[in-house]
């Protein structure tokens, strides 16, 4: 299949190359002129766009996504398939997958869990959302570059999926910090805490998989110094991210808006920036109830 490719960074350069590596003639572009391994560069969109069945966007955010379909969609055949794997707002997605109809193009709003780590070892999960010919069209591609799909309904439905998934992610992050740190203060070894909490009702995917505490529980980010992972200024993308879907759709979010603020503050004002979002436990180490 002829498939162009556009952004080319952390996430898509692996993305790209599974594809080409599963036999597939892929064109890529990325504005900072990057590449990925068995695809062929091209020099703007229109290149990469021409005669392809199937285009995928990996960007930063829903603005450039706007830009970007602007440019692909006009130059995209009836009947072919834009997949948008972006994280973005939802209102991004759904105005993209308006402008797809309008020009006879299917479109998947497809975001994706796992990082660079699973875009690299083609494990990603994909949250999908547009109609059933859309999905099906996307789903061999889906199988190449990971390892599910669901598909979560309507345009704009795999980034309401995404956004709901990392609201409850930054929040339960933010409290398995705040416990250990108190642990800590109530002479609580963390083992120990680790050893009653994965098993009892407070246990999550923070505790568990992604434990914040260096030399407990699995291997994370945390054994490592806290490089990313997942970075904490992605995660004040996507907090806010939901903070702006939950005012467009009047939905009640303290907690998640206690979480966007706080990891706002570690990222602007700490030293937050360019560190795992689990080195919240650091963060909490260091304060008291006063500061
Ligand atoms: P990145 O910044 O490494 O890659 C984005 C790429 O898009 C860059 O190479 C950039 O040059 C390119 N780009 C920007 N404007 C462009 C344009 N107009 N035309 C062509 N290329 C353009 O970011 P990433 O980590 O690869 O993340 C991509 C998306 O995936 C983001 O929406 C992010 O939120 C999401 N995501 C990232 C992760 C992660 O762990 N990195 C995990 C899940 C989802």
């Amino acid at each position: 299949m002829k498939i162009g490719f556009i952004g080319l960074g952390n996430m898509g350069a692996p993305m790209a190359a599974n594809l080409a590596a599963a036999g597939h003639d892929v064109s890529g572009y990325d504005v900072a002129s990057t590449t990925a391994q068995g695809v062929t560069v091209a020099s703007d969109i229109a290149t990469a766009v021409d005669g392809a069945e199937v285009v995928i966007t990996m960007l930063p955010n829903g603005a450039i996504l706007r830009d970007v379909a602007d440019s692909a969609l006009p130059r995209m055949t009836a009947g072919s398939l834009l997949i948008d794997c972006s994280t973005v707002d939802v209102e991004s997605a759904r105005d993209t997958a308006s402008q797809a109809d309008a020009a006879g193009v299917l479109f998947v709003d497809a975001p994706v869990s796992g990082g660079i780590g699973g875009a690299a070892a083609g494990t990603l999960t994909f949250m999908a959302g547009g109609s059933d010919s859309a999905f099906e069209k996307a789903a061999p591609l889906f199988d190449i570059m990971g390892q599910k799909a669901v598909h979560c309904g309507d345009a704009g439905a795999g980034q309401a999926a995404k956004i709901c998934n990392n609201m409850i992610l930054g929040v339960t992050m933010i409290a398995t910090c705040e416990a250990f740190a108190m642990a800590d203060k109530l002479g609580l070894d963390r083992q120990k805490m680790f050893d009653v909490v994965s098993t009892s009702s407070g246990y999550s995917w923070s505790m568990n998989a992604y434990c914040p505490a260096p030399g407990v529980g699995p291997q994370s980010p945390a054994d490592n110094d806290y490089t990313p992972g997942f970075a904490s200024e992605l995660m004040v993308k996507d907090l806010g991210l939901s903070q702006q879907a939950a005012e467009g759709a009047d939905a009640d979010t303290p907690m998640g808006a206690l979480a966007l603020a706080l990891y706002k503050q570690f990222v602007e004002n700490e030293d937050g920036l360019g560190k795992d979002f689990s080195a919240m436990l650091p963060r909490f180490e260091a304060r008291s109830r006063d500061t």
